[in-house]
């Protein structure tokens, strides 16, 4: 089953109250589906979708996908559900291996049971700190598997085999994206991300914390792109994985200068140690994305910091009022 644009379908989306999550949800409601959103609330917030309360299209179950669960009949599974910034899994690792182990068996088993089609949310962090690049699909990435990053890396490593198991042996209709960095509102103030971390820096004027010399690259892509790119993946005949991340391609240096001129800051920037195996390099090939889905992201990290700076200020503000 394929997400359909003339059938009304009922989707379910684990990770639903994180901020990905909460917005591929308002797109699928906005194409008239029904949606139940499935979280745990360890790292996703009420908040994301409490704007959803009276909306009669849309349910929310709090439950733990590593236990088993059934949703009801579900046309589609879009999994998301997992700690994704460095300081979450590294506060949840334990945790984070289970959601991409017990968690994607007991979500794919829902998509079986009602002949449901399957989206896993994979990421950049499959190809660790990589050798090739940019990185595209083919390329199997070089991780190292006992490192502090390895409860996210080999979590979605091994989500992406049990996908492709389930196409294989059950011939499930799996589809799999990759993940590069992606940023916007409801992004949480304080998972310690570079986008939300140095946002929150300029905004209260304080120092702006580099990790390293900033010579390390990263490729952000605004939220709704990335909802965009993973919405025609799903309707896609794509087995394979797919890259779905802005090319543009900043040292973190250059974000952070970007970050100040976008905020009107006068924080100055100071240097950090940077974390182990923190990837040197980052941007994704995504040839693949444009040709086989049409897919192109419209929003440059400029912009898109400036459709963001209007939810961090008032993030920042909340925060200041309940300390
Ligand atoms: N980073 C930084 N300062 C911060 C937070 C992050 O310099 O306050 C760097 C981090 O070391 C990494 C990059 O920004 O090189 C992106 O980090 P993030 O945690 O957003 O995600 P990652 O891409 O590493 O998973």
């Amino acid at each position: 089953m394929t997400l359909t644009t003339t059938q009304k379908q009922r989707i379910m989306v684990t990770g639903g109250a994180g901020f990905l999550g909460s917005h591929l949800i308002d797109y699928l409601l906005g194409e008239g589906h029904s949606v139940v959103a499935v979280d745990n609330l360890i790292t996703g917030r009420l908040a994301n979708i409490e704007h959803l309360a009276n909306e009669p299209r849309f349910e929310f179950m709090e439950l733990d996908i590593c236990d088993a669960f059934d949703p009801g009949p579900v046309q589609y599974v879009f999994n998301l559900a997992s700690p994704a910034s460095p300081v979450d899994y590294h506060a949840h690792g334990v945790e984070t291996l289970k959601v991409g182990s017990y968690g994607i068996f007991n979500s794919l088993d829902v998509a079986k049971k009602y002949g449901a089609g399957f989206l896993q949310a994979s990421t950049s962090e499959c190809y660790g700190d990589p050798e090739v690049h940019p990185q595209v699909e083919t390329y199997w990435g070089n991780v190292n598997p006992i490192g502090p990053r390895s409860v996210y890396d080999e979590s979605k490593r091994f989500a992406e085999a049990a996908t492709v198991s389930y196409r294989r042996y059950h011939q499930l209709d799996t589809k799999l994206v990759r993940i590069f960095n992606t940023y916007g509102p409801r992004m949480q103030l304080n998972d310690g991300r570079v986008i939300p971390n140095f946002m929150k820096q300029a905004i209260r004027n304080q120092d702006i914390t580099v990790y390293g010399d900033g010579s390390q690259t990263r490729s952000f892509c605004y939220c709704t792109d990335e909802v965009d790119g993973i919405v025609r993946l799903s309707r896609s005949a794509e087995e394979l994985p797919v890259n779905i991340g802005n090319p543009g391609e900043f040292t973190i240096l250059e974000a952070a200068q970007k970050i100040i001129e976008v905020t009107g800051s006068t924080s100055r920037i100071i240097y950090e140690a940077l974390p182990q195996d923190d990837p040197k390099q980052r941007r994704p090939d995504i040839t693949k994305a444009r040709t086989r889905l049409g897919w192109e992201p419209k929003i440059d990290l400029e912009t898109g910091l400036k459709l963001s700076l209007e939810y961090f200020k008032m993030a920042v503000a909340k925060e200041a009022v309940a300390s």
